[in-house]
């Protein structure tokens, strides 16, 4: 089964891609909610962050996130301490999730952070979907309530666009003008194809 990963940055569209994607049968592993589920559900994980950052972390049974960020994000350290925690138990549950889908051509992982967190190396391609940033900013600030100001405080910590076109096997324009289900269909279409040649597999 071929691994194709989609991501883009703030507002670019992904999940929106990824719901064309869903469309034409393809199983979609949507990298951010699995891990907001294992958060909420994976007693050991609640248990190691407790172990390394205190049960003030826990609020209503549940890790409390904003908590959990607050500290983390504190140093370099205790930021690099919380991504080994969770980490392998996020790459766990993404690897079981393949064997499950294993009968399928291909799946996709869609995740904002591909390329920074390392795992496109355990992925056989990836879409990278592009938007124009006023595009981005417009569609974002509605979809969260945000301010401007906050969106593209977030937007500045992400990949540049010209970054991520050049690390992407395909890209897809979500400009509002192209048909995202033409772009989609394409790419499914190759994908098909280089899922019947194992020999281009990555890993
Ligand atoms: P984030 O990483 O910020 O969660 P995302 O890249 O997954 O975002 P989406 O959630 O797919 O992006 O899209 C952001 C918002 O823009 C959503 O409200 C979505 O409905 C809207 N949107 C995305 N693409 C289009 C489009 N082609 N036409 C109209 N609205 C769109």
């Amino acid at each position: 089964m071929l691994r194709v990963g989609v991501t883009g940055g703030i507002g670019s569209g992904k999940t929106t891609v990824c719901k064309v994607f869903e469309s034409l049968g393809v199983p979609v592993y949507y990298a951010d909610a699995e891990a907001k589920k294992l958060y909420a559900e994976n007693t050991q994980l609640q248990f190691d962050l407790v172990t390394a950052f205190g049960d003030t972390i826990i609020q209503n049974g549940e890790v409390h996130k904003p908590t959990l960020l607050k500290l983390a994000f504190g140093s370099k350290e205790t930021s690099a301490a919380l991504n080994a925690i969770v980490h392998p138990f996020v790459f766990a549950h993404y690897e079981q999730w393949c064997v499950e889908h294993d009968s399928f051509a291909y799946t996709v992982k869609e995740a904002a952070i591909l390329f920074e967190s390392g795992s496109y190396r355990h992925l056989h391609a990836v879409v990278g979907v592009l938007a124009p940033e006023a595009l981005r900013v417009a569609r974002s600030v509605v979809r969260d309530n945000s301010t401007e100001a906050e969106v593209r405080a977030r937007m500045e910590k992400q990949m540049s666009q010209e970054e991520l076109a050049r690390r992407c096997g395909y890209l897809i324009n979500n400009d509002g003008q192209q048909s995202l289900l033409k772009q989609v269909l394409a790419i499914h279409e190759q994908l098909l194809l280089l899922a019947q040649q194992p020999s281009n597999f990555l890993s």
